[in-house]
Order: structure tokens, then sequence, then C-alpha cells
């Protein structure tokens, strides 16, 4: 006998070996939030609802009450139940009557795993599937498989695609009494059919509720509850929510049939509310997208991500994925350009920055108001989003240097065309994206770090592992901080209107963009805990009078600042050790020298900032009249006073000039003087060297020529292509028509220091 055993389990395992009992089933891929809850769900391959329930979801309930309802024995038999096969071998050859009573859950799994006619030999390779399953997994997962594959009628399959699709909850969170209603529809799918037939259900419900009490499976009080709970269900459309956001991970997770993400399930829906609202008042000014990205600061986790304000408005391309479309971004890369500045020691907050008409390399932006102000400091250039300073700043900073910092930032649509990329990059002339921007910002609030965005835990995970990402400093902790000061400063011009009375307003960074065009608003902010990436325009493209990031953009942000952590505490502003405090002199920003009375406090870093001295005024020695002044080479030994004036720049006389500003000129330089002079030559400010001009010939067109010349300057001499053509006051604009085609150009200052350009005109 216990050789016939042996020789059978030795057939049994190399049976096994050969074929293989296939447990693969074809599951409806679904995205979940953080907490596990199916927010997407997309049809199986074979057009099925059969979502996966983890054993996590299987409840003890569950258990029982499967259990006890399709195979009591199911615990403790090798997955066939030999005396209830017998009886039924009996009861069907004695023709008393036909039953299946003879199936346990296992072989029921055997079937719905692999279908086949009702025949003996059938049943008998299903009795030896399942003891193959027995074999191989334990009774938790067989009963796991059972519920994934257990139809509820239609094309929905498994426990957890029912209780989705008509409680709207995961099956861990079912009652007593809908688990027990789930539990009968599997043994007739098509006459019990939720929302049509409730009332069939419920008596069958009960009669089960009956039986559990009778067999004490649950207290009574539950089992009460149960039978006087009502049924309502129907069935529900599938799990749709995040679309965008669904789609993105799918392509990003191929074949992951359960894809847990990060999004906070109640900040999300919390969020879709507050930003449906909001953009429903904005469709009366044809305002009709919005999407926003909300990054958890510490985990670098997104919590909300909605592409587009409304998924179903197809009229307004409401399926474009707004977080990650290609857009301008207006002002909202200036906080980086100052960060690298600071760091690079070209700023401190009190710099100041001459605001007027410039033009580099032909390039003259305006700022969005057309108003120039003069000196002002770089902390009051970035708040005001002045354009002026910023392009100045780039310049100095160098389009390649900035470009290397985006990069390290994550912007790769920048990187990508960075060949193309000039000095209105900073002025929006880029391609950005709202997850990007978001990111960035982040990094503000984690001391200049920059880590990636995570959408699901695996974002983190390399072979099993969590990756220890270390982050790349984009800023330093101390630039970091200065902008973040500055940026939570609330005398801006980009303060909605109606919150000009500073009631509610978060305590946050942020920075508004507005594109050229209108077309696109932006508001991005961030305190200790959230950054929150706030983009409303139009899909299409079409800009509005009315959108801008202060008016449109910005209440958004603060609704969703207030709505999600009204609570945040203000201490989040710590200066880094790194940092510190000096006067600088209120003229210029830099280390005061004797003659600078007027000094305010300014934040440097030690080592980094420029230790530049004060240049606001010079000396400069003066004829006794005061009517001309004197160099070194025709100082005379005495009958000369010397004086300390005002130290005006070139581009800032101009804009005096053209402004009537009264300002401290200096006296022209001693006529006896036959020194060359060194220094700055008069910069050709109209007509750009090496540009062609387009002239209409019939019209006579004439072309401009201006300049601007050093302080000391007062008359500056013009030739056009070597024959002197005009002695003009310095700043003085001067029309001339071109003679020829190639032109050269030169301007001469009252000093002999000359600049040559060259253009090309071409007559039409
Ligand atoms: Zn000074
Ligand atoms: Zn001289």
């Amino acid at each position: 006998m216990a050789q016939v055993v042996f020789i059978a389990a030795l057939l049994f395992l190399f049976i096994d070996k050969i074929a293989p009992v296939k447990t693969d089933i074809a599951f409806a891929p679904v995205v979940e939030a953080r907490d596990g809850t199916v927010l997407h769900a997309y049809l199986a391959k074979d057009q099925q609802w059969r979502i996966k329930a983890r054993l996590d979801e299987i409840t003890p309930e569950l258990r029982k009450a499967i259990v006890f309802k399709e195979d009591r024995h199911f615990y403790h038999h090798p997955g066939i139940n030999v005396l209830a096969v017998w009886r039924a071998i009996v009861n069907n050859t004695s023709h008393l009557k036909r039953t299946s009573g003879a199936s346990t859950i296992t072989m029921q799994v055997a079937r719905m795993l692999d279908p086949q006619p009702r025949t003996y030999l059938n049943k008998c390779l299903e009795m030896f599937r399942s003891l193959q399953l027995e074999l191989h997994y334990s009774k938790d997962e067989i009963l796991q498989l059972y519920l994934n594959l257990v139809p509820y009628g239609s094309n929905i399959q498994g426990v957890k695609a029912a209780s989705l699709f008509y409680f709207s909850k995961t099956p861990d969170h079912l009652s007593l009494a809908e688990i027990t209603a789930l539990s009968i529809i599997p043994n007739r799918p098509n006459s019990l059919v939720m929302g049509k037939d409730n009332a069939l259900i419920i008596k069958e419900r009960n009669k089960w509720l009956h039986r559990f009490s009778e067999s004490n499976l649950f207290p009574q009080s539950v089992i009460n509850d149960a039978l006087a709970e009502p049924l309502t269900a129907s069935r529900h459309a599938a799990p749709n929510g995040v679309p965008q956001f669904a789609h993105r991970l799918r392509k990003n997770h191929p074949g992951d049939m359960e894809i847990r993400s990060s999004l906070d399930r109640k900040m999300q829906a919390d969020a879709e509310n507050i930003v449906a609202e909001y953009v429903s008042q904005l469709k009366l000014h044809n305002i009709n997208n919005a999407s926003v990205l909300i990054i958890d600061n510490k985990t670098h986790e997104a919590l909300t991500y909605i592409g587009s304000s409304d998924f179903a408005d197809r009229y307004h391309f409401g399926q474009v994925d707004g977080v990650c479309a290609l857009r301008s971004p207006g002002s909202t890369l200036k906080p980086l350009l100052y960060g690298v500045s600071f760091d690079h020691g070209l700023i401190t907050p009190k710099t100041i920055i001459a605001d007027v008409p410039i033009s580099i390399k032909g390039y003259s932006p305006e700022n969005y108001d057309k108003l120039f102000r003069g000196n002002v400091t770089a902390e009051f250039a970035l708040c005001n989003s002045l354009n002026i300073p910023a392009v100045k700043l780039l310049d100095k900073e160098g389009v390649g240097n900035f470009v290397t910092a985006l990069s390290k930032a994550g912007f790769e649509s920048v990187f990508r065309s960075r060949k193309k990329i000039g000095l209105s990059l900073i002025l929006g002339g880029c391609g950005v994206r709202l997850d990007e921007l978001t990111t960035l910002y982040s990094s503000f609030a984690n001391g200049g770090k920059y880590f990636p965005i995570r959408f699901t835990p695996q974002d983190t995970l390399q072979q099993g592992k969590p990756v220890q990402n270390p982050g790349v400093q984009v800023l330093s902790p101390s630039a970091g901080y200065m902008l973040t000061r500055i940026l939570s400063e609330l005398h801006r011009p980009d303060l909605p209107n109606a919150y000009e009375e500073a009631q509610g307003i978060p305590h946050i960074a942020w920075k508004t963009g507005t594109s050229y065009g209108r077309k696109d608003a932006w508001s991005i902010g961030y305190n200790k805990r959230y950054t929150i990436g706030v983009w409303l325009g139009n899909f299409s493209g079409a800009g509005v009078q009315e959108l801008s990031g202060a008016n449109t953009a910005t209440p958004l942000l603060f609704r969703l600042f207030n709505g999600l952590d009204h609570n945040s505490a203000n201490d989040w502003l710590e200066p880094p050790k790194e940092i510190s405090f000096r006067l600088v002199c209120a003229e210029t920003g830099r280390v005061p020298d004797d003659f600078c009375h007027n000094q305010v406090m300014d934040y440097y870093i030690p080592g980094v900032s420029s230790n530049e001295k004060c240049d606001h005024y010079k000396e400069v020695w003066l004829s006794s009249d005061e009517k001309y002044c004197y160099c070194t080479s025709c100082l005379p030994p005495t009958g000369y006073i010397s004086k300390l004036l005002p130290n005006v720049s070139p581009e800032l006389a101009s804009f005096y000039d053209a402004g009537n500003v009264a300002y401290t000129k200096l006296p022209p330089h001693n006529p006896a003087c036959s020194r060359v002079f060194k220094g700055q030559a008069p910069i050709i400010t109209s007509l750009t060297n090496g540009m062609t001009y387009l002239v209409e010939n019939k019209e006579q067109q004439k072309l401009l020529l201006s300049c601007t010349a050093a302080n000391d300057v007062h008359k500056v001499y013009w030739y056009i292509n070597d024959k002197f053509y005009a002695a003009t006051k310095a700043n003085e604009k001067k029309f001339f028509s071109a003679p020829s085609q190639v032109l050269k150009i030169s301007c001469t200052d009252d000093k002999g220091r000359n600049t040559n350009i060259e253009i090309r005109v071409k007559f039409i």
C-alpha cells in the first residue's frame, strides 16, 4: 500500500513538473492613490473588468462568509472533498438528483482558470489541477484566486471590481450586508442583477444572514445591523479619476497591473473641487483650462495632479495634460536667475541695478508697464518682476551658465533648444512644463537642492532597494534663503487686487508669470511643506486680455494653500549658517566707502558675494573756476581743486537726459590735454552691428543714430563711411538717409574714444 502511495505521489509530482498549473490572469490595470484606493481602472485585455484584489483587501469577514457559503471544509481538504465527491457519484449514478456540491473552492478556481465542457474526464482533470493548486499555493492565495475570478454578471469579474462598481469602495471596506449580497450573485449572475433585482437580492441575502446567525459565524448584533441595512446599489461607472495622470503612469509602467501612486486621495478631491469652482467663474472671460500640481517638499512626491480642470470638456480640449504641456513661462524663471547670481557673487538683495532703456546686441526689452524706474535694488526688481534688470543680469551671468542651471533642475526642453536660446529666455522665450516649474520651486524650499518629482514609491527604488537620492544643489542654501525672503514679501504688484487688504493671504513664497500675448497665467508658491504650481489659460492657445499671473492664477494658488494647509506654521524660514548680513551703501548696494552715509542692512554670502567698495562718488580734479576737469597727465602742480562728484553711469545719464532729470554733470575735460583716453567709448544703441535694415527707397525712410557715452562726454561726432556726418550732444538722437548698401558708422566722443559698426541696407 505504502508503495502504491509512493508511486502515485511520484507520478503526481512528475506530471506536475511537465504540465504545471497556470494561474496567470489577465487583470484590468488600475492606478491607485497612496492609500491603495482605486483612482482609475482600465479594461483587461479580454474586455473584462477584472481587478486584482490584494490579500490585505480580503478581510476575515469576507473570507468567513465565502468559505461558509461555498466550501465549509476549505481549510481542511487537500483541494478535493473526498466525501462530497463520493456522495455526488452515488447520487448521480443512482439518478436520485444531479448535484455539483462536490466542487470545492479550489476546484472552482481550477475550472475558472481553464473552462472546459462538463464531462467526467474534465472533472478528473479539474481535480488533478486542484491538487496542483493546493501544492503550490496557500489556502489564502487560492481563496484570493477564487475571489479574483468569480463572475458578477455582465463583464464584471472578481470581488474587487464588483465592490468598486456596485459600492464604490474597495473590498476591505465592505459591510457584512454588502459582503453577503455580493457573495450570492455569482451563483445566479444573470437573474440577480444589482440595481434591477435589489428586492430579490435582499431576500436571498437575509436568508444567508440567518444561516450565518444559526452557525454563530458573526456576533448577533452585527447580523442584526446587516439584516436592517437597505440595498440601494446599482452599477456605477468604472473609476475614471485623474485621467491624465493615470495615462502618464501607465506609459511609465507598462505591464504593471496595479500601480500604486503617490497621490493623496482627499487632497486630490479637495483640490479638484476648488479648481472646478474657480474655473467655472473664469469661463465667463473665456479662460477655460487650468492645471495644478502639488508636491510634498519632504518626500518630493506628487500629492495632487490635475491635468485639466474638466477632462470631459472636449470643446476646450479638456483631455490635454496641462501638467506636462510645453508653455511659455513668462517671468517664472526669474527667481532662479537671481539665485544663481547670488551664488556667483554678482549681486546681493540690495545691489542696485539701473532699470533704464538698454540695447544689448540689438535686444531692447521693455517692462510690462512700459515704464523705467531708474536705480532699483535687485530684490525690488525681482519682486516687481522688472524685465530690464533681469535681461541685464542674464547678460552678465551668461545665457549658457543659466541654461546649465536650468538643465541641472530638470528643464529638458530648454536644454534641448539651448543653441537657439537668447536673452529673451528670462522673459519667457522658451518652453517649460508645469511639473518642471513646480519641482524647481520645491528645490527653493529644500535649501536649493533639486530632487526629481516622484509619482510612485518605485520612483525611488532600484532593484527593490530604496535609492538615497542626494539631490542636486541647484542653488546654495543661502541663495535659496534670500530668494524665499524676497518672494514671501507682501509689498508687491503681483498681489491680486482682491487681496490688498491682506486678509487670507497664506504665508508662502510665490512668483507669478504671464506669457507674451496673455496666453499663460502662472503662479507657483511654496511653504515648508508643500509646493503648488498653478497654470491657467486655454489649451487652444488663445490669449485673453484679462489673463494675468497676478489676478488670474494667484487667487487660485491662495485658495489652494488656504484650503489644504491653512494651519501651516510660520516658523519655516530659518537662515542657513553660511549666510550673514552687513551694512551696504544704499546708493549701490556695495561695501560702503567713507563717503557713503546712507547705509542699509543686507544679506550676503561671505567668501562669495562681491566685496567691491562703493563708487557712487568719485574724486575729480577741477580747475579753480570749476569749468574744466583734469586727468593725471594734465593736472597742474597747483591751482586745482579736488571734489567728490556723483558717479553716474552712461546708460543712467542717458536716461536722466531723456527724462530731463537733473543730475550733476562733470565739466568738460581740459581742452589743452593731449592724452588719448582709455576707457568707455560710446556705445551705439541705435543700429546694430552686423544687421541688415530694410529701407523703403521711395519713402526716403531714414535711419536713427543714437549712443550712450560716458558721464564726462559732452559731444559726440558721427561719421558715415569715414565721412564726417554730424556733431550732436552726447545723448541726442539723429536721423540720416543711407547713401549705400554697406555702411560703416563711427561714433567718436570728445575724448577721442571711438566705436565702429558695420550695417547693411536693403532698399525695397
Ligand atoms: Zn556709496
Ligand atoms: Zn587731461
